[in-house]
């Protein structure tokens, strides 16, 4: 359907009957059936989501016009071609399976005809289950990265955060720290209030970490009860703050299952990456620095580096220097 707002049509792909058009571009478009399979042929190629919507874009604006085209999924993101955003559109949501692969768009200034709409169906036919297979595939790596019970990363995804994060602060000359959690006595409570309370507790953590921790700082699940918060452009002053923060709103936090509050700490320990060091002594003396807390009383934040420091958040006194 072709209309200046932004309702959708939705394309059944299980159902699908190619529309057959007898008119000048239906003509071109089954004498080139060399389109269709070469765009067939292209959309294969490729795993990745913007690949092969930059393929579809290609080969579909060879039969039709458009300024724009957008290509968005709850679980997958969302694509733009480019800015210019026209006032007609045509839109589609694309269901496979009863499986909702999301919504295209495509915008021009001129309203769409009848007979190119049935060319950009057809057309859509052999993008469908390429976009499937790739959201999948997605998903499938999302999920390889995440923590089933809390969402957050996991070991692999904090390994390959760490490693660029590292990268970028050695070039750009950026303080990076990072914060080890571990949930104090966290044996007695799934003893006390069993083992689904213990999980409940995980996941309302994870909740309280996120909400008090800035966007870019990023938290990872890397043991039971153990956690790592990732905190870029901060140095050893900066971690501590953040650190005694994200201890005070735990202590605050009301834990609860069934009904049951479940009173809850953490012990942290932050440590500040040295340029010259490798990643692993990095984990180890926030770890030690963990472990003195706990060893300090619990309920504690202790800093690798000791002494206090001014804070600074952002770039290092050198790169505002260069
Ligand atoms: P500390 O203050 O010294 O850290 O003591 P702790 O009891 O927290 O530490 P300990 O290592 O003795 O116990 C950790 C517990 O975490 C034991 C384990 O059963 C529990 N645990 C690990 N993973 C999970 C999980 O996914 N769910 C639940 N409910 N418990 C878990
Ligand atoms: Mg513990
Ligand atoms: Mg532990």
């Amino acid at each position: 359907m072709t209309t200046n707002k932004r309702t959708a049509d939705t394309i059944d792909f299980t159902k699908a009957r190619l529309v057959s058009t007898y008119n000048e571009l239906g003509r071109q478009l089954s004498e080139s059936d060399d389109l269709v399979s070469r765009l067939t042929r292209r959309l294969q190629t490729t795993l990745e989501i913007k690949l092969i919507i930059n393929i579809f874009v290609e080969e579909v604006g060879k039969l039709i016009n458009f300024d724009q085209f957008e290509y968005s999924c709850e679980s997958a993101g969302s694509y733009l071609t480019s800015e210019k955003r026209s006032a007609h559109s045509c839109n589609y949501r694309l269901n496979l399976e009863s499986e909702n692969l999301g919504e295209v768009i495509f915008t021009r200034s001129k309203k769409f005809k009848e007979e190119e709409l049935a060319v950009i169906e057809r057309l859509m036919g052999t993008l469908i289950f390429p976009l499937r297979n790739a959201v999948m595939y997605r998903q499938a790596l999302d999920a390889a990265l995440q923590d089933a019970l809390t969402g957050c990363g996991n070991k692999r995804s904090l390994d390959i955060t760490l490693h660029r994060e590292a990268e970028l602060s050695k070039r750009h000359d950026c303080p990076l720290s990072i914060v080890t959690i571990d949930i104090d006595h966290f044996k007695n409570i799934n003893d006390k209030y069993g083992h689904a309370a213990g999980d409940d507790v995980l996941q309302q953590l994870v909740g309280c970490l996120s909400s008090i921790a800035r966007k870019s700082d990023l938290c990872f699940r890397v043991g039971g009860e153990e956690f790592i918060v990732v905190l870029n452009k901060t140095n050893e002053a900066g971690a501590r703050i953040i650190a005694e923060r994200l201890r005070i709103a735990v202590n605050k936090t009301r834990f609860v299952h069934a009904d049951k509050i479940i009173p809850t700490t953490i012990s942290l320990g932050t440590a500040t990456f040295k340029h010259n060091e490798k990643l692993l002594s990095l984990l180890e003396r926030s770890d030690k620095a963990l472990y003195e807390a706990k060893n300090s009383g619990r309920n504690k934040v202790i800093s690798a580096e000791g002494a206090k420091k001014k804070i600074i958040y952002g770039p290092s006194k050198s790169q505002k220097k260069a």
